[in-house]
């Protein structure tokens, strides 16, 4: 019998999962939050992920259980596993991609660098913390936050005041970095696990707008470190498919960790067009507890530009006409301002070149 894979959450993730999951001859289904989410694609089951009796069915009729996303409550995963559910990334390990704190707190016992931090409960625990570091922090929402929502750079509790009220939050030093990064790796239940290429994202408004692979003008040293801080993650938590990490590279050379997504990632989409294996592909062997694949280039450099607002048809259909180099993808999304809609990708030899291409082509035939 054919194997079945079941995703939940039906975004963009889950729907680049579907021509992996095609050509491993795997079935795919997604439980998606409603009849038009990006993943409709395939087979599809509309419910409430939060709803134990939703998420049990759906979780019964498959052989491996896997995420677009990671908002699924811990003791409806929980659950899951003690009925004999395959959860790959199980409960143990998603939380921490689920609660910045309790990454904090769990990736402080590990050899891997971070930025100082703090849970603060109350404004006096904001004033201590802002004391320490020359007056400013970045404050963060524990669960919830995505795309720079849920952070904020504080020089006074104030600033937190509205935060504070309904909880404890996250305080970290305000990191100077030259750059940011991220490190992905695909790690299978047993052990093995495989390192992509470190990349460069580049962030606007919080918000990933571009990514470059391999990140340029990076040591071998820093290299190492990336796959090493990765590896060590990844085996710690046990982490079973992708493992993203963000890093920032500070001047001194040194990286920090900044967050964790156990799940393809914004920042693996070059992978599709430039790595041997796709980071779809390798998420799907990877909790399928198959071989990991060859994660290395086939290209120098490959560029990636996120679309937002809207990526429909004229806009794919401008982005195509600026160059035939350029490889789109569409989430099939309703147009909103600010929405990741979709991204272009272009590889090759001249990193400039690509640069200004891809670019290029994201500003063509956009709505203004
Ligand atoms: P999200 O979950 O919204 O992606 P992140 O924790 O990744 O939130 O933060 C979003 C962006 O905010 C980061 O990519 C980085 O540019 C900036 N940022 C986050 N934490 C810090 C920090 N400690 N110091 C400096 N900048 C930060």
């Amino acid at each position: 019998m054919t194997i079945r894979v079941g995703v939940v959450g039906g975004g963009q993730l889950a729907r680049m999962m579907i021509p992996a999951a095609q050509a491993l001859g795997v079935e795919i289904r997604v439980l998606a939050e409603s009849d038009e989410a990006s993943a409709g694609l395939a087979a599809t089951v509309v419910g409430d992920y939060t709803d134990w009796e939703t998420l049990s069915f759906f979780a019964q009729e498959v052989d491996v259980l896997t995420f677009d996303h990671e908002h699924v409550p811990t003791h409806l995963l929980e659950r899951l596993v003690a009925d004999g559910v395959v959860v790959r990334p199980g409960p143990h390990a998603l939380v921490c991609a689920q609660d910045k704190s309790l990454m904090r707190e769990r990736l402080a016992g590990l050899d891997v660098p971070l930025p100082a931090w703090a849970v603060a409960e109350d404004p006096g625990d904001v004033e201590r913390f802002l004391a320490q570091h020359d007056g400013v922090a970045v404050a963060k929402t524990p669960r919830g936050g995505y795309d720079g929502k849920g952070v904020r750079v504080v020089s006074t509790p104030k600033d937190v005041d509205d935060w504070l009220a309904s909880g404890p939050i996250l305080l970290e030093q305000k990191v100077e970095f030259v750059r940011e990064l991220a490190q992905l790796v695909a790690r299978r239940p047993q052990g093995d696990s495989v390192s992509f290429p470190v990349v460069e994202t580049l962030q606007k408004d919080g918000v990933c707008a571009e990514v470059v692979a391999p990140a340029p003008d990076q040591s071998s040293e820093i290299i190492a470190e990336a796959a090493r801080i990765g590896r060590v993650i990844a085996e710690a938590l046990d982490v079973t498919g992708v493992l993203a990490v963000e890093m920032f590279d500070t001047p001194s050379g040194q990286l920090l960790v900044n967050e964790l997504a156990m799940r393809p990632h914004n920042s693996g989409h070059v992978f599709t067009e430039a790595g041997v294996t796709s980071q779809f592909e390798a998420h799907l062997r990877a909790v399928l507890d198959w071989p990991l694949g060859d994660t290395s280039l086939r290209q120098p450099w490959a560029v990636m530009v996120n679309l937002f607002g809207d990526a429909g048809n004229e806009r794919i259909h401008a982005a195509l006409d600026y160059s035939p180099q350029i490889r789109p993808h569409a989430y099939g999304k309703h147009p909103r301002p600010g929405r990741k809609a979709g991204h272009l990708v272009a590889t090759g030899d001249d990193l400039e070149q690509l640069k200004t291409l891809v670019r290029g082509a994201s500003e063509a035939g956009r709505q203004q």
